[in-house]
């Protein structure tokens, strides 16, 4: 086992020191690559967070599956991760095992309707004829969890399919986007997924498959925000094109990540759901937060929905400038953003994380929020 940050290991309570001891007689091969006290900073695209408890990259479904199910039967808590880019990591880190799904569980491969048929019909028998397209326009795409979305959007684009042109950009896994029914230029990741293949985090942790409108697709938001399993593979339904038009697309929306996005400093993206019939950059732009900062967390001047690490931010400067944008916002126009970036992990103080009196009362003394000239 790798023990990558000695000096920063919180106590390893006895459950989970039982857990590694009996971990190391089941599975060996495991035990080689879980790592002790491992930085979330490391982990996360905002490079902000304390350590995981435990940390290990699964690189087989079946093994994964018979993990989570000693973890659950020992009480260990477990955190999924996927790239880690709409996570906020707390500075005490992460207690339990921490999975991390990656490039080592990340195959993709075409399948026709007649195959996907196949696939579906062995897990969820009678299932296919009302789930599957079966017509020459469409190939479907098996993904495993790990793979990058701008990995699975450029497969997509070299097998001339179309529909995830809109993902190439978005810096998640596949299992993360799908727990966050990520979306972006109208389109959402939901809208192209047949089926998804997870792994019950309530013993036995069985595997089992969603399909269709099990799903619960809506704004960020699908099933597996409500149930906590862990997404392993996703079938897409993509439709044949022209692969200069897909890769004039994918160009076209790179170039206004590029243009609009802060893609230069550590940070989650956009830090709030879109308020109905508001844009939350712009409420938080009008409230002339742009440049606002609290110790190394910055409201970008470029998109003022990021918020960027500019100096060793910590979990706690991220927070109390959430909370303070929550603040000011509601102040000035009545509407209370929701965070859409995760926070994992237990905080340093019990206090409601990242939310605000709406008298106006409780903003911590140590603050200090310097606002500068835009
Ligand atoms: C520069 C930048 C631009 C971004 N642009 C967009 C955008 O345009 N649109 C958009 O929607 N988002 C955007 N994001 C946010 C983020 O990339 C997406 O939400 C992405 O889908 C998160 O995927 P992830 O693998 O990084 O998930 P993580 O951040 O690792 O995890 C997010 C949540 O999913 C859970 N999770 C992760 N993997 C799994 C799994 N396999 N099974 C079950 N649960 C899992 C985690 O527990 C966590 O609660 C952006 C982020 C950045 C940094």
């Amino acid at each position: 086992m790798n023990n990558s940050a000695q000096s920063t290991a919180p106590a390893q309570p006895e459950p989970l020191n039982r857990f590694v001891t009996d971990l190391a007689r089941l599975y060996p091969e495991v035990i080689a690559d879980l790592r002790r006290a491992e930085p979330m900073s490391q982990h996360t695209t905002f490079k902000v967070g304390g350590p995981a408890a435990l940390y290990w990259n699964p690189s087989d479904i079946n093994v994964l599956g018979r993990v989570m199910q000693l973890a659950v039967q020992a009480g260990i808590p477990l955190t999924l991760l996927g790239q880690g880019s709409n996570a906020l990591v707390e500075d005490a880190g992460l207690p339990g095992l921490t999975i991390q799904l990656n490039e080592k569980l990340a195959r993709l491969s075409c399948l026709s309707p007649a195959e996907a048929g196949t696939w579906l019909e062995q897990l969820r028998p009678g299932t296919a004829a009302d789930s599957i397209r079966y017509d020459d326009s469409v190939i479907y795409v098996l993904a495993q969890s790990g793979c990058r979305l701008s990995q699975l959007a450029e497969f997509a684009a070299a097998n001339s399919l179309s529909g995830l042109e809109f993902a190439c950009g978005i810096p998640g896994s596949v299992g993360g986007a799908v727990f966050m029914n990520a979306g972006a230029y109208g389109y959402s990741l939901g809208d192209m997924i047949t089926a998804s293949r997870y792994i019950d985090t309530k013993p036995p942790c069985s595997l089992n498959c969603a399909v269709g409108g099990e799903h619960d697709f809506s704004y960020r938001h699908s099933l597996y925000e409500d149930n906590g399993a862990a997404v392993v593979e996703v079938l897409f339904c993509l439709q044949k094109g022209e692969q200069a038009e897909i890769r004039e697309r994918m160009a076209d929306y790179t170039a206004r990540r590029e243009a609009s996005q802060p893609l230069e400093y550590p940070s989650a993206g956009s830090v709030f759901r879109r308020p109905v019939g508001y844009f939350a950059g712009k409420l938080i732009a009008d409230a002339g937060l742009r440049g606002c900062r609290i110790g190394g967390a910055e409201v970008s001047r470029k998109h003022a929905g990021f918020i960027i690490n500019v100096d060793h931010a910590t979990a706690d400067d991220v927070k109390a400038l959430i909370r303070h944008i929550r603040e000011t916002v509601y102040r000035l126009n009545g509407v209370d953003l929701q965070p859409e970036v995760r926070i994992l992990g237990t905080p340093l103080s019990p206090a409601e994380p990242t939310g605000f009196d709406k008298g106006g009362g409780n903003r911590p003394a140590a603050w200090t929020v310097r606002h500068s000239a835009i």
